[in-house]
C-alpha cells in the first residue's frame, strides 16, 4: 500500500500543486488519476517516484515513510509523457535496457523484448532508433520500457495520450489485460473520461490540487459527489437545470426557473438555495410536446455520433443533452417534451450532491 498523507506541495512561493491531499493506492490495483491539465497529477507520480518531496505531509509505503528514500531505491517503473528514450540505442536495446541493468539473462531478455513489442504493436520497428519513429511509436516504446520489468509500482503519466483514436482504443484494452496478468500496482494519469472509466479499478478525480472524489467508475458515474465530478465523468457530460423548491399538490416539488415541475423534492433539498438537478443524456426521453409530466423544450443542435445522436435541447434557460437512436427524426427548432426518469435524477445544492430520500 502506498499512501500520501496530508501532502501539501508548493513549487516556489506561488504555485500550490497539491493541497493537503491524502490518498491510498492499494496493492495490485489499477488506479487512475483523472483531471484537467495542471490539476497536480504528475506531481503525485513524482512524489511516489521520489523525484520530488512534499512541502509538508508524508509519503508512505506499507505505513513507513519513504520521503527520504531516493528514487533508485523505490523500485518504481515510470513512463512519462516526454518519453526520454536513449537516442543512440535501437528500440530493442531501449526495451532491453532495464532488464540488462537488472542482470536478466540474454535469452530471457530477447524473449521478453519480443513479447512486449508484440503487445504494443511495434515488432516491426525493433531495429530503428527513436529518431526514426513517429510520436505514437516513441510513446509505446517508453511505455514498454516501463512495464517490461517487475516493479513495486508502475507510474504511467498519460502514456497513451499521443496515440490516434483507434490505436488508443486498442492499447487501452491491451494495457488493462496486461495489468491484470501482471497483478501490478499501477498509477495512471489521463485527461480522458473514457480512459479513466475504462481502465481504473478506482479513479481519483483531481481538480486544482484537491481530490474531488475517489471511487470505482460506477461510484463516480452513478453517485457523483459534486457537480465537478458529475460534469467531468461521462461523455456526453451530465446536464444541469437550475431549480428551486415550491409546494405542490402532494408535497414539495422541484421547479425550473420558468416554473415547470420536474419531480418531487427530496427532504434534503428543502430550504436550500443554489439547487441544481443533474441528468445524464440516457436518463431522458423525448416525447410529443405538451404531454403531462414533461418539460417543454426546443431542439437547438443535433450531433451525429454514428451509432447514436445527441440532441441539445433548450429547456427554459438551460441546455440539456439527450441521447437518441441514430435514426431519430428531429429537426433543429422543433418543439419537444422531455421526460426525465425520476429514479435517475441527481440533486445538488451549492455544487454538492444531496442525499435522496429512501424510497
Ligand atoms: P498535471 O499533471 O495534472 O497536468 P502537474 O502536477 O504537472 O499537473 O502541475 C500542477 C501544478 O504545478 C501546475 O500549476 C504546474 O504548472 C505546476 N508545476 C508542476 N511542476 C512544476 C515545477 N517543476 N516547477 C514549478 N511549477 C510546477
Amino acid at each position: 500500500m502506498y499512501s500520501l498523507v496530508d501532502v501539501h506541495k508548493r513549487y516556489g512561493l506561488r504555485t500550490v500543486a497539491l493541497r493537503k491531499l491524502s490518498l491510498d493506492i492499494r496493492p495490485g490495483e489499477f488506479f487512475v488519476l483523472y483531471g484537467p491539465a495542471g490539476a497536480g497529477k504528475s506531481t503525485i507520480l513524482n512524489l511516489l517516484a521520489g523525484l520530488t518531496r512534499p512541502t509538508s505531509g508524508d509519503v508512505r509505503r506499507n505505513g513507513a515513510s519513504i520521503v527520504h528514500l531516493p528514487p533508485e531505491r523505490r523500485n518504481a517503473a515510470m513512463a512519462f509523457e516526454n518519453y526520454a528514450l536513449y537516442s543512440h540505442l535501437s528500440v530493442a536495446e531501449n526495451l532491453a535496457f532495464p532488464l540488462r541493468a537488472a542482470g536478466v539473462k540474454h535469452a530471457e531478455v530477447t524473449a521478453r523484448v519480443k513479447s512486449i513489442a508484440g503487445v504494443l504493436g511495434i515488432p516491426h520497428v525493433l531495429d530503428r532508433r527513436p529518431g526514426f519513429l513517429s510520436g505514437g511509436q516513441r510513446q509505446r516504446v517508453a511505455l514498454g520500457r516501463a512495464i517490461i520489468r517487475p516493479a513495486d509500482i508502475y507510474l504511467l503519466d498519460e502514456p497513451i495520450g499521443h496515440l490516434d483514436a483507434k490505436l488508443r482504443h486498442r492499447m487501452r484494452a491491451e494495457l488493462k489485460a496486461l495489468a491484470v496478468e501482471m497483478k501490478a500496482t499501477i498509477v495512471f494519469t489521463t485527461t480522458s473520461s473514457k480512459e479513466a472509466l475504462a481502465l481504473g479499478d478506482r479513479v481519483g478525480i483531481l481538480n486544482a490540487g484537491r481530490l474531488e472524489q475517489v471511487g470505482t467508475p460506477a461510484d463516480l458515474y452513478d453517485r457523483p459527489a459534486n457537480t465537478f465530478v458529475a460534469s467531468f465523468v461521462g461523455d456526453p457530460p451530465m446536464s444541469f437545470l437550475n431549480v428551486s423548491t415550491r409546494a405542490g399538490d402532494s408535497g414539495p416539488v422541484l421547479v425550473t426557473g420558468d416554473g415547470q415541475v420536474i419531480a418531487a423534492a427530496p427532504l434534503s433539498a428543502l430550504g436550500r438555495t443554489g439547487l441544481k438537478v443533474g441528468v445524464r443524456s440516457t436518463a431522458l426521453t423525448l416525447v410529443e410536446p405538451g404531454r403531462p409530466e414533461t418539460l417543454a423544450g426546443r431542439v437547438e443542435v443535433l450531433e451525429h455520433l454514428g451509432h447514436s445522436k445527441i440532441a441539445v435541447i433548450a429547456a427554459g434557460t438551460d441546455p440539456i443533452q439527450v441521447s437518441l437512436p441514430a435514426d431519430a427524426a428531429l429537426r433543429p427548432g422543433e418543439a419537444v417534451g422531455l421526460r426525465i426518469d425520476p429514479t435517475r435524477l441527481h440533486i445538488f445544492a451549492d455544487e454538492t450532491a444531496l442525499t435522496m430520500d429512501p424510497a
